[in-house]
Order: structure tokens, then sequence, then C-alpha cells
């Protein structure tokens, strides 16, 4: 991840819109599903980072981009989104060079009509470029991207063990939102590889009816997160974002805030959005100075942060 636009006039406009209010005034908070607080565990999600900070550096073409694959299939399989679907192509970057690409898509409940997404991206930037000290250092990721992963496979987990909700749901592991470079916001030439890839072929996975609404996990375990709606996502799919961030404030006050960021933030979201997909990015970008560094790393996670997510997470599936 990924770009930021400053616009002032955007901003007011939002803000005012919206109501700072309204966020914690939605009713849709008070009519939460029953879920269990252990069923999503973040001490589970915790080892997920683990095991994919052992395949680092996971940059593309890197062997550790396909351990990540494998990795998350592997856990994919012990859950009922065991079916998944692989969609490769070959990106040819500016140097002129193929790079092999791979969007993970698993359903639940694939003969819903009605479809979900819940996204993330699992590449990895291919060097440190933020770090002072060792800008050519590999990768760790431990919350820009592996965080991410996480939330997505033991929400996986968590729904294998409850009742199915009313909607089916589709989650897309998108590969390349680092970048054709992978060096993301380094890169004044950045722009997403696998989510646009994705939506160009949205037929291939729905012929008959798009899917209604879409939520993006990036940098999702910080130990001091907080959550500020994104400004993109309350311009653009507004009645989603109010409704995640309520049940968020409800269940997490001190991670989810009321005040929007103060610039829109491009993500993988973005594509979805654009391709009349009305989805929100769920980030907490304020991570400096770790921020695509070497210092990345577990340490800087939390199992209470990874699981005020999830558990929001699981509560705004059941209330769709
Ligand atoms: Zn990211």
């Amino acid at each position: 991840m990924t770009g930021r636009i400053s616009s002032a006039v955007v901003i007011a406009a939002i803000v005012a819109a919206l109501g700072a209010g309204a966020v914690l005034r939605n009713p849709a908070a008070a009519q939460q599903t029953e879920i269990p607080a252990d069923v999503w565990s973040g001490d589970r999600a915790m080892d997920d980072i683990a095991a994919l900070l052992k395949f680092t550096p996971r940059s593309i073409g890197a062997p550790g981009h396909q351990q990540t694959i494998d990795y998350i299939e592997s856990q994919l399989a012990k859950t009922p989104f065991s079916a998944v679907a692989r969609q490769r192509w070959t990106f040819r970057g500016d140097d002129g060079a193929g790079h092999a690409m791979t969007n993970l898509v698993a359903r639940l409940n694939p003969s819903n009509p009605r479809r979900v997404i819940v996204a993330t991206h699992y590449d990895s930037i291919v060097r440190a470029y933020a770090d002072s000290k060792d800008p050519d250092g590999p990768m760790p990721g431990a919350n820009n991207s592996a965080s991410g992963v996480a939330m997505l496979l033991e929400t996986a987990r968590a729904l294998g063990r409850l009742p199915s909700p009313a909607v089916g749901i589709d989650m897309i592991f998108f590969d390349g939102e680092e970048g054709p470079k992978s060096l993301g916001a380094g890169d004044p030439r950045w722009f997403a590889i696998g989510s646009p890839y994705f939506t160009a072929h949205l037929s291939d996975f729905y012929p008959d009816r798009k899917p209604e609404s879409g939520v993006d996990f990036d940098m999702v375990c910080y130990r001091a997160l907080q959550l500020k709606p994104e400004l993109s996502s309350v311009l653009y799919a507004g009645t989603q974002t109010v409704k995640f961030w309520s049940i968020g404030a409800t269940n997490a006050p001190d991670v989810f805030l009321r005040t929007p960021t103060p610039y829109p933030i491009s993500d993988d979201h973005t594509a979805l959005t654009a391709a009349g997909i009305p989805s929100l990015l769920v980030i907490d970008f304020e991570y400096d100075p770790w921020f695509n560094t070497t210092q990345d790393t577990i340490d800087k996670c939390s199992a209470a942060s990874l699981g005020a997510v999830g558990r929001t997470l699981l509560h705004y599936l059941y209330q769709q």
C-alpha cells in the first residue's frame, strides 16, 4: 500500500455529508448477532503472521511469494473456503520482463446469488525502501502485508464454526498490490496490478450478477491500532463504511475512531469500487517509523488488535 492524494475540498464535503456523529449513531450496532468472543482468535492470526514471515522475502518472483500462496491454500483447505480458484496471468513490467501473477479466490456457499467480497493483498514489497539504514534490506512485512492475510484466514476458520451468513462470501487474496516495481508508495508511478486485473475479468467469477459490496484489509495488526474511516470509502461506499465503523466502535471504541482520514488512500478497494462494487478499506496508515522498513516485524503486532478487527468483520458479515 499505496498512494495518497490530499484534497481539502473533498474532505470538507465528506465530513459535512457524513457528520462525525453518524458513525456512532447508526442503529445497526444495536442489532448484533451473538458471536462467541473466542471463535475469532487473535492468537491464531498472530500464528499466521509468524508463519508468513518465515517466507520472507515474499515479493513477486521470490520463492517466498509461491510459499505464501501454498500457505494460504493449505490453511483454507481446513475451512469451508477449501475450493480455491487461481487466477493466473503474466504482467509485463516496464523493465520488459514478464512477471507471473496469481490472485486467489475462495468462495463460501458459491450457489448463493448474493455475494460480498472480503479482500486483502498478499504480495510484499521487494525491499524495505523506507528504511534509512538498510533500504535494500528484505521486507518482513508483518503489518504490510501479512496482517491482512491473517485477517482473512482466521475469518475463514471462524466462519467454519458458525452458521452460514445470509450472503455468500468471496475471499480474494490479491497479488501485485504493491505495484509494478513492488515499491508501493515509494514509487511515484505506483498502481495496483492484481485488483484491476480481477475487475477487468469480473464475468469469469460473476457471469450474472456483481457482488453487492466489498471490504478490503491492509495493515491491521499494529499493537496501537487506530482505524479511521478511509475517505474514499466514505465517499463511494458510505453505507458500508458507516455500518462497519458502527460495529467496530461498539466492540472496540479505542480502535475505531470517528474522524475520517484526511486524505483518500488507494488500495485494492479502489478497483472494486470503480467496477461498481462499493467497497471500503480498513487500514491504519499511520505506521511510521516502521512503514515499509526492516522494522515492520511481528513485535509491532498484537492479538488484541487483530481480534478487534476480526470480530468486527464477523458481525458485519452477519448483518448483510
Ligand atoms: Zn499493503
